[in-house]
């Protein structure tokens, strides 16, 4: 069976360093193992329509910032399909399809769905597009026969609701789909890298992101200003390091040799952490340390992110070359699910 990848993000706004941990830094891995025979990243535009119907403007904008970012961390686009999801018709038709195969209540019981009608005010009223996400994520991963789909954490429910539909279908109309698996990031902090804020994960429509095109100032600016230990008044009161976005940021973004490089009185993060729980260690040096790493990390994507930057229409091109090839692909799968249910007349 081949082996293949499908992912990707909604064009709301530039990609941060939640999406570098939790799901970038793992796709051009992936990318670059060659263990892969199809890789397709899409931009969902048209699920980003599904909270953001009102602001088509803003969606149409960050299609290119999202492609700037992954041009900028290194998928590379005669590798991995960059696609823009609404450029592939065929994927609403699947989600009309498969919507017949899920209950109301099931994708009411899904609590990445239920944290996000929350975190947006919906509870009142629920756009039926927004509702139906699950389904249609369920279609973009199946229309590409996708056997891995790497994500974040939060991405887990939807994996498993679209293995539901999978079984479903394929038991109701005979073996059509594939049925793919979440593939989580390697580092235990990166499953859900938390805002600056501390209390919510990092996301674009939270306002809490240091993104992957901020100058140095505003990395700089970011990580002095985030929120640490409450209790840790005085340099020598005893912190906590557990729920410290400090520290997560630390255990997703820091390698062994930053701290030769940065801070020679520690040789691991396990030494700094000790001293942090024990008293006596300073939330203003942990954060210079971190300010550090972030920008040794970041300096690379915001060059590359720069030159792509000076060549928008090739840009264009690429895109445009990439989403024939995924509608290509899409057709077919969608040819064998009419086929399978019987609703191919002619
Ligand atoms: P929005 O607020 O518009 O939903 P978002 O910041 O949540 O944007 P998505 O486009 O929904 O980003 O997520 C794309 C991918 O990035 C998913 O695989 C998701 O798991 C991952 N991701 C998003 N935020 C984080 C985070 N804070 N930590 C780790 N992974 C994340
Ligand atoms: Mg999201």
């Amino acid at each position: 069976m081949k082996k293949i990848i499908l992912t990707g993000d909604r064009p709301t706004g530039r990609l941060h360093v939640g999406h570098y941990v939790g799901s970038l830094r793992e796709r051009v891995r992936l990318q670059d193992s060659g263990e892969f025979d199809d890789i397709y990243i899409m931009i969902a535009d048209a699920q980003a329509l599904t909270d953001n119907a009102e602001h088509p403007e803003k969606v149409r904008q960050n299609i290119m910032q999202v492609a700037l970012d992954y041009l900028a961390v290194g998928l590379d686009p005669e590798k991995s399909v960059l696609f823009i999801q609404s450029t592939v018709p065929e994927l609403t038709e699947l989600t009309f399809y498969y919507m017949n195969l899920v209950t109301v209540s099931r994708v009411q019981r899904n609590p990445t769905v239920k944290a996000e009608i929350k975190q947006r005010g919906f509870e009142a009223s629920i756009p039926m597009g927004f509702f139906c996400y699950p389904v249609s994520q369920a279609a973009d991963i199946t229309a590409f026969h996708a056997t891995t789909v790497p994500a974040g954490e939060d991405q887990e429910p939807m994996i498993e609701q679209c293995r539901e539909i999978v079984r479903k279908f394929n038991a109701v109309y005979g073996k059509t789909l594939t049925e793919p698996e979440i593939v989580l990031p390697q580092n235990q902090a990166s499953m859900r890298l938390p805002g600056l804020d501390g209390k919510e994960k990092m996301s674009k429509s939270l306002g809490n992101c240091i993104y992957l095109s901020d100058e140095p100032d505003d990395i700089k600016k970011k990580v002095m200003s985030m929120y640490t230990d409450p209790n840790h008044l005085r340099v020598q009161d005893p912190g906590q390091v557990a729920g410290n976005p400090v520290f997560t940021y630390l255990d997703a973004f820091s390698e062994p040799g930053d701290f030769e490089a940065f801070w020679p009185d520690y040789a691991n993060l396990d030494e700094v952490k000790a001293h942090y729980q024990k008293g006596g260690l300073g939330d203003v040096k942990v954060k210079r340390f971190l300010n550090s790493v972030l920008q040794e990390r970041l300096r690379p994507i915001r060059e590359r992110r720069k030159a792509w930057e000076q060549r928008l229409p090739d840009v264009r091109d690429i895109l445009k070359v990439n989403c024939e090839k995924a509608e290509q692909v899409a057709a077919k799968t969608l040819d064998e699910v009419r086929h399978a249910m019987r609703i191919d007349y002619f």
